[in-house]
């Protein structure tokens, strides 16, 4: 099955909006095995939105088309499409009555132009819509089938995934093949060694097919397998996951959406240990990120912001002779930091950042991105340091991530009584 997008929307020619929907359909897509060959992004104008629709028809079993459902003037898509394929379009009572009782649970009244969100091409499907008012639907037109969502994320990718997914793999039936993906993410080793140490599975790589990618300071190695079931699949991306875990080992921090800071709150949790965090030029971002895992106020229970020198020494106990003699970055104020934190609000485990995230404050001897990250139990203080490239942004988030990762590697290595 040959598959074309068709995004709709002015906001998303102007760039106000990133077009999600085709990175979620893209996707979705391809994991059923179906192949994208064009996206097309118009705006909201019917004279163009045909000339797209058109030309889909020419090279597409199967058209998605997204947005202009809602119920202003310039959303025309159904108008549009059911006028191409020469199709009346009614008002559907089904849909109807959803769209009344979406205005009537909120204790509004329905605007009479929402009336038009219930009008659905004649012949077609409606998909049912759970979290908004329009109502998408399914044609199924001369050998095509079209299938129209409206453009809201939220709305969309439900309607996508519990309607129009289930009719596709129906329609594919049997002898088709799905596309599975899965990702390892690695922190702390570099690109080129990791292709080092799994070369001779890249270079005999066929099926599933290896891909490396580095966001921020990380690695990411993509692995895809085409077979005639997820579940197939699956097993033949699995048997090489295993043995690229293998050879990485503990660099290896998780798979597809796992985070850095989901993973350290899910060791947190199985030891039943405690720690607190002091931040310099992170700002709280590694209390942020752990905080941003429910459930995780068990282990973590303070984070300090000390971004003045008068904050470290006032709420870490920082001598501030350290921080003259040796400057706010350093090893030596970092160790003060970590051991202090960890002290003032009584954790097992502290972890401490300072360094210069710029774009102003380097020197030679001390250049932009210089970060020393420290960690302590109740016996052991190391602090590290590094020199990250990149904006403020990127220094400050890679910062974070090693900080985290400090935590982790000390979790899964941690063992009771030590
Ligand atoms: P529409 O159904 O065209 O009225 O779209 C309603 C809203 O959905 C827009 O204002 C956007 O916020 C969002 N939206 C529409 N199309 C997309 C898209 N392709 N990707 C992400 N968001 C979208
Ligand atoms: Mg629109």
């Amino acid at each position: 099955m040959r598959a074309e997008l068709i995004s709709t929307g002015t906001e998303l020619l102007l760039g106000q909006i990133l077009n999600t929907n085709a990175r979620f359909l893209g996707q979705r897509l391809a994991r059923l095995g179906i192949d994208v060959y064009f996206q097309t992004t118009v705006g909201d104008n019917n004279i163009r939105l045909a000339e797209a629709f058109n030309a889909a028809l020419e090279r597409a079993d199967l058209i998605i088309i997204t947005g202009g459902l809602g119920p202003t003037m310039d959303d025309l898509t159904k108008e549009t499409i059911a006028g191409i394929l020469g199709l009346d379009i009614l008002l559907d009572d089904d849909s109807m009555a959803r769209v009344e009782e979406f205005f009537k649970i909120r204790g509004r009244k329905m605007p009479e132009a929402n009336k038009k969100q219930a009008l659905i091409p004649k012949g077609a499907l409606v998909i049912p819509n759970k979290t908004g008012t329009a109502p998408g639907a399914i044609i199924d037109n001369a050998g095509k089938t079209i299938v129209i969502l409206p453009g809201p994320p939220v709305e969309m990718q439900p309607m996508f995934t519990k309607t129009v997914e289930p009719y596709l793999k129906k329609k594919q039936g049997r002898g088709s093949s799905v596309i599975v993906s899965r990702i390892l993410r690695i922190l702390g080793m570099g690109e080129s060694t990791v292709e080092e140490r799994i070369k001779d599975l890249v270079d005999e790589q066929t099926n599933p097919t290896i891909a490396f990618l580095a966001p921020q300071g990380e690695v990411f190695v993509r692995l895809t397998a085409k077979a005639g079931t997820e579940a197939e699949a699956g097993k033949m991306i699995g048997k090489f996951a295993k043995e690229i875990k293998k050879r990485l080992g503990d660099y290896v921090y998780g798979t597809d959406d796992d985070t850095m800071e989901q993973v350290v709150a899910g060791l947190l949790r199985k030891h039943g240990l405690t720690v607190s965090t002091a931040e310099s030029c992170t700002g709280g971002l590694v209390a942020k990120r752990l905080t941003d895992i429910p459930g995780v106020s068990e282990n973590f229970m303070y984070g300090i912001v000390s971004y003045a020198d008068a904050a470290k020494t006032q709420l870490l106990g920082v001598p501030p002779e350290v921080i003259e003699k040796h400057g706010a970055v350093s090893e030596e104020t970092a160790i003060e930091m970590v051991r202090g934190v960890r002290q003032v609000c009584g954790t097992d485990l502290s972890v401490a950042i300072t360094g210069i995230a710029g774009p102003a404050g380097g020197t030679p001897e001390k250049p932009v991105g210089l970060v020393y990250i420290g960690f302590a139990d109740h016996d052991t203080t190391i602090v590290q340091r590094y020199i990250f490239a990149g904006d403020r942004e990127v220094i400050r988030w890679q910062t974070a991530n090693v900080a985290l990762n400090m935590l982790r590697k000390y979790l899964l290595h941690y063992k009771k009584g030590r």
